[in-house]
């Protein structure tokens, strides 16, 4: 790999000079912004729950099969409240807003942590398809409606008492009074309402006013191979099948080009705070 800050300044040059800038990010972006599932973060919010259930990190956490609602949610008001409504805005996300913001923009991300609304990136220039903590849906998806848990998060922390709520707390479908899930896709009963659809539609008509011609760059940021149909194996193709694509990727763990694309991809696996605020004093 070439030296460091010359792929940086390669880097930052490719996006100053691009039509359109393509982000994709993945559970690697924010965990460097600092939303991190693991270690000290992890131990710090979840103390009651590593004694009780033995949980070690907390997306495995969101997998475990606790034997009631009231556990269930308590769990959930916990994981969405650490890391949905309690974060705010991030230095990193603010500094990825700040390097696309002049320029056409679109972001396509299987984050559920909302950071791209919560730091200011237009909303009709965001397509998260993996759901939202902030939102409910039926559990048998019944009906596509989804709901906001907001009220329900911060009720349940402050009455959360040996891992559980109380029972009055647990939510309900309002259409089948089944049980409820958080809007996180997991399995075929994921619930893509209107605003999803809408989503979808948007990024559908950035990609149509792409003209062959335009310089596009794909910023792919943190994306490893928990779900890499949805952006990184795209982002692939679209990089080998266009003669004017350029891919930036960066990520700790599989920072490589597919060999086909050797020539068309700047890699990173440094860390991705240090990259941006080097890009941060080109811009
Ligand atoms: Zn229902």
């Amino acid at each position: 790999m070439d030296k460091f800050v010359l792929r940086l300044d390669k880097a930052i040059d490719a996006i100053n000079d691009a039509d359109y800038v393509l982000i994709g990010a993945g559970a690697g972006f924010s965990a460097a912004a600092g939303i991190e599932y693991s270690g000290k973060r992890f131990e710090d919010n979840f103390a009651d729950f590593i004694e009780k259930y033995g949980v070690t990190d907390m997306y495995s956490a969101t997998f475990y099969p606790y034997e009631t609602q009231e556990a269930k949610w308590a769990h959930w008001a916990r994981h969405v409240y650490v890391n949905r409504y309690s974060v705010g805005k991030t230095k990193l996300y603010e500094q990825l807003l700040d390097l696309v913001k002049d320029k056409e923009y679109f972001v396509l991300t299987t984050n559920v942590d909302h950071q791209f609304w919560i730091n200011g990136f237009e909303d009709e220039r965001i397509f998260a398809t993996q759901g939202d903590y902030g939102l409910m849906q039926c559990e048998t998806a019944c009906h596509d409606k989804l709901y906001s848990n907001r009220e329900l998060v911060f009720e349940a922390i402050e009455n959360t008492h040996d891992c559980m709520i109380p029972s009055d707390l647990v939510p309900v479908c309002p259409v089948c009074g089944g049980n409820m899930e958080i809007n996180v896709r997991k399995d075929n009963y994921f619930v893509e309402d209107e605003k999803w659809r809408e989503m979808h539609d948007n990024y559908s008509k950035f990609l149509e006013k792409i003209g062959t011609d335009d310089r596009l760059v794909l910023l792919e940021l943190g994306v490893g191979f928990n779900t890499p149909v949805i952006i990184r194996y795209p982002f692939e193709q679209m990089t080998h099948n266009n003669p004017n694509v350029k891919l930036i990727r960066l990520n700790r763990s599989y920072a490589q080009a597919i060999p086909e694309n050797k020539d068309k991809t700047i890699s990173f696996d440094e860390e991705i705070s240090e990259i941006f605020d080097y890009w941060t004093k080109r811009i």
